[in-house]
């Protein structure tokens, strides 16, 4: 048998062997219920847009400027040169883990160390729990506006997001009354988001025990998306589910991220807290998924847990100013409504004034300022309410006050809809 010098395996096909068929170019049918990321489209047409020397601003992905706390940054460093580089635990590395069951302890939280996963960002953790949770026949009840990923990653589970819209006049306050409305026999979970991711909406302490006395009721479940916990404005507190874990332990999942309260995005790390068959389903989804998160990421993210509150409570200032800022400039335009959102760090206005003549969603719109105003935002109809647009105020106040006036200069251009 023949063979080439360069290439060992190469061999020459025998005479009777049949030449390949051309591989079916067919995806999995779940993936018709999913699109690509609309907040991750945005990142990736912007960038486009940069690498071929446009100027962009870019107000669409949620992404701290801030850099990583210093420590983090330097534990990591030296977790690396130290050889700290192998597989741990899928679930994480102990001290870790036990730090994050402390975090949570302060607020009267019953769970241990071992009910808690380290995951390779919050997103990880809600699609694990998607995976072990949700199936086909299974309804998930969401809030609208919701964050992109929280339907797709029901959908892609089998399952069936119900949305119940949350009302623009008070601000998307979250409020118990029309997701317990929503329950039925067939409800496994309410995926809770406060502060939201769009609407910055928050649910208040009293609202959240009567959302979860109700679904512990009914045997359900709250997954508590917290990723925005540390972002609260105008001195509100945030109330967080891990408060009443301990009165409703079968009730109560958690998910945190470290991404955005430390800005450590690119890290990939977050996690999720429960009781034990939910983390145990959580882990072995995990062990075949990702195996455990980056080994000295983790030793990084020890670090940021433990940053002086100070250095937060600053970024907070700062993200206030830019809250602050992005609603009064909002509130200028005229014809568009925007709400100073409670928390989180997103405007989303309602910019349906500007739609042209039979347009029904701000998708053409944002299109037209990205290409018209080079400045990048999230159409609402990634979100469930396509009157709005979202924008990210996690950038500095420059590049806002920039952002927003192309923006008010685009829509006069453009003109506001008669009547
Ligand atoms: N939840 C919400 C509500 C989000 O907006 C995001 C996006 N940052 C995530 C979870 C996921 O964050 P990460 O995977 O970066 O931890
Ligand atoms: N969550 C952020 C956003 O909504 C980051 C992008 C993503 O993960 O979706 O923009």
């Amino acid at each position: 048998m023949a063979r080439t010098t360069d290439s060992p395996v190469a061999v020459e096909a025998a005479p009777d062997v049949p030449s390949p068929r051309a591989t079916t170019r067919r995806l999995a049918s779940r993936l018709d219920l999913v699109q690509e990321s609309a907040t991750l489209e945005v990142t990736r047409r912007a960038a486009e847009l940069r690498a071929r020397g446009v100027e962009v601003v870019d107000l669409g992905a949620g992404e701290p400027d801030f850099p990583s706390p210093p420590a983090a940054v330097e534990a990591a460093q030296r977790a690396l040169a130290e050889g700290f580089t192998r597989y741990t635990v899928a679930a994480g590395i102990p001290q870790l883990r036990a730090a994050l069951a402390a975090r949570y302890a302060r607020l009267g939280a019953p769970w241990t160390p071992q009910q808690v996963v380290v995951t390779m960002g919050a997103k990880a953790a809600l699609f694990e729990l998607a995976l072990a949770l949700f199936e086909p026949g299974d309804e998930v009840v969401i809030p609208a506006p919701f964050w992109v990923t929280f339907p797709a990653q029901v959908r892609v589970a089998g399952a069936e997001p119900v949305l119940v819209p949350m009302r623009p006049a008070d601000g998307f306050r979250l409020r118990a009354e029309p997701l317990i409305e929503a329950f039925s026999p067939r409800t496994r979970a309410v995926v809770l988001n406060s502060p939201c991711n769009p609407t910055g909406g928050t649910i208040s302490a009293a609202e959240l025990e009567t959302l979860v006395a109700a679904a512990a009721e009914r045997g359900i479940l709250v997954v508590s998306d917290e990723t925005y916990d540390s972002f609260v404005y105008d001195g509100d507190r945030h109330a967080s589910a891990a408060g009443l874990a301990a009165r409703f332990p079968e009730t109560v999942v958690l998910v945190g991220s470290f991404s955005k309260t430390w800005a450590m995005t690119g890290w990939r790390l977050g996690w999720l807290l429960g009781p034990d068959w939910v983390v145990d389903g959580a882990v072995r989804v995990q062990g075949h998924a990702t195996s455990n998160a980056t080994s000295f990421a983790m030793v990084g993210a020890l670090a940021a847990l433990d940053e002086p509150e100070a250095a937060m409570a600053a970024r907070l200032a700062e993200y206030q100013a830019r809250r602050d800022l992005v609603a009064a400039c909002l509130s200028a335009i005229p014809g568009v409504v925007c709400r100073p959102p409670a928390g989180a760090f997103y405007a989303f206005p309602d910019v349906s004034a500007y739609f042209a003549a039979g347009e029904t969603g701000s998708l053409p719109l944002v299109r037209h300022l990205l290409d018209e105003a080079r400045v990048a935002v999230v159409p609402g109809e990634a979100f469930g309410a396509p009157a709005h647009l979202r924008l990210s105020f996690a950038c500095s106040r420059e590049t806002l006050a920039e952002g927003l006036d192309r923006m008010a200069e685009a829509l006069h251009a453009r003109g506001r809809r008669s009547g």
